[in-house]
């Protein structure tokens, strides 16, 4: 299939070759021809299917040759995270450079001033977070009367981030008579009932089911005492082959302690929590998918939605407690590699999560052992750093926004259980994307 065959704008077409496309992802197949007619859609893929230009190419087109009025915002699009924002702008921009379009950004954690301007000119394209963006609608700010298109992106972790009623009060005052398109990587009985307050008489275009990353991602577990955790990451770091690393911890005290350890034994690292201010956020990203460092270390929810291409090795410094989280973490990376492109570090006191772990995914990980690290190290005498933070781990923390308060503007409320509503691997297309360095 060609992109040509699809019915987009040619000048929305001359960006898709631009950016060396040949030909488009399934659901890219499905969903053009049905945005382009005007109907809702309910699109099920996740990051990296090509997912973003699957709305944004049509709604593109539309907004090219729809009548607009001067100063009212014609399409709005909600992620849940400010990265994501920032991503979908990225997308947004590259592939509407030969249209005259504006495009704004709304997310909460930086002035508000070039905000509250951008809403006043009035964008063609607002590309928001919910908190921020109903936080400045409040006051009043954006003609939003003339929207014609909403898109819900990664609306299960809106969702599962307790957006729904910044969600709710946002969609009331648009206007009725629009399109919606809502973007999930599950199709939960939330987000069912969520297509059905928002959406009219929606198609769907699920794309075949990917395989489990579980199943597919070479992984190993590491059984080692929690107090030699640090010294055993060190020491994997000695392999370069471990060469663009992501570390997953569950508390943001607990990436900042690994980073500032790493950072003293050499390894150029950068830490990605909510406790970073955003530009700090968007600086390590960019290192990161730079190579100027080499390992990021994040906890689930900064992570979130975060699509870097390249990544060589996951690491669970934490083994996550939901089986969503760890399917998520390791759908990170892809290349078949010899020690592992998802290393877990799994101490006594989370024996319990990789069981629960390994009936989820039906199958038991490879135990390995590092050649030479001395796993009987006693436990070093606490120094006043350790007792700071949760690194000799206390009583677990209960739901999964205690681990991190969460990127969202206005703080998202507890997702209760820990896994994500409705829960099993997220499914997506067999498509795999470009990888661009
Ligand atoms: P997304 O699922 O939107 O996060 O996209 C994942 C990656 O796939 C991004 O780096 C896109 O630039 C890339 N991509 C999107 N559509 C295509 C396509 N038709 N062919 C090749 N790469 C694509």
């Amino acid at each position: 299939m060609d992109f040509r065959q699809l019915g987009l704008d040619p000048r929305v077409l001359r960006a898709v070759d631009d950016a060396g496309y040949t030909e488009p992802t399934p659901i890219q197949a499905g969903a053009i021809p049905v945005i382009l007619s005007g109907k809702d859609l309910i699109g099920i893929a996740q990051t990296g299917t090509g997912k973003t230009a699957a709305f944004t190419l049509p709604l593109l087109t539309r907004l090219a040759t729809e009548h607009s009025s001067p100063g009212h915002i014609r399409a709005l699009i909600l992620a849940p995270t400010r990265e994501l924002v920032v991503q979908i702008h990225d997308n947004v921009r590259a592939y509407a450079q030969y249209l005259s379009l504006g495009v704004a950004t709304v997310f909460g954690g930086v002035g508000e001033k070039p905000q509250i301007e951008a809403l006043r000119r009035g964008a063609d394209i607002i590309i928001a977070t919910p908190g921020r963006l109903l936080d400045l609608m409040a006051r009043r700010y954006g003609n939003f009367s003339g929207i014609q298109h909403l898109v819900l992106d990664e609306a299960d972790r809106m969702l599962d981030m307790g957006f729904l009623p910044a969600i709710r009060d946002v969609v009331r005052q648009l206007p009725r008579r629009r399109q919606t398109l809502l973007v999930s990587a599950t199709l939960s009985r939330e987000i069912e009932a969520v297509t059905r307050e928002f959406l009219q008489s929606p198609q769907s275009v699920e794309i075949g089911k990917r395989s489990n990353p579980a199943e597919t991602v070479s992984q190993a577990v590491y059984e080692v005492p929690r107090h030699l955790k640090p010294a055993l990451l060190q020491q994997l770091l000695r392999d370069p082959s471990l060469e663009m690393v992501l570390v997953f911890t569950r508390m943001k005290h607990g990436a900042d302690r690994i980073a500032r350890r790493l950072e003293q034994s050499g390894i150029r690292t950068a830490t990605l929590h909510s406790n970073r201010s955003q530009n700090q956020r968007l600086r390590a990203l960019a290192e990161f998918k730079d190579g100027a460092v080499r390992v990021l270390v994040a906890t689930d929810i900064a992570a979130r939605g975060i699509d870097v291409d390249g990544i060589s090795h996951v690491v669970n410094f934490d083994f996550p407690p939901a089986p969503e989280d760890y399917v998520h973490r390791i759908g990170r990376t892809g290349r078949a590699n010899a020690v592992g492109d998802a290393i877990s570090l799994v101490s006594p006191d989370e024996s319990d999560d990789l069981r629960t772990l390994e009936r989820f995914i039906h199958r038991a990980l490879p135990r390995k052992r590092l050649e030479g690290f001395d796993y009987s190290a006693p436990a070093p005498a606490p120094t006043p750093d350790s007792h700071r933070g949760p690194s000799h781990r206390g009583p677990r923390p209960q739901g999964r926004m205690s681990r991190d308060s969460g990127p969202g503007d206005r703080g998202p409320r507890p997702a209760g259980g820990g896994g994500r509503p409705g829960g099993g691997p997220a499914r997506g297309g067999t498509f795999r994307p470009r990888r661009f360095r």
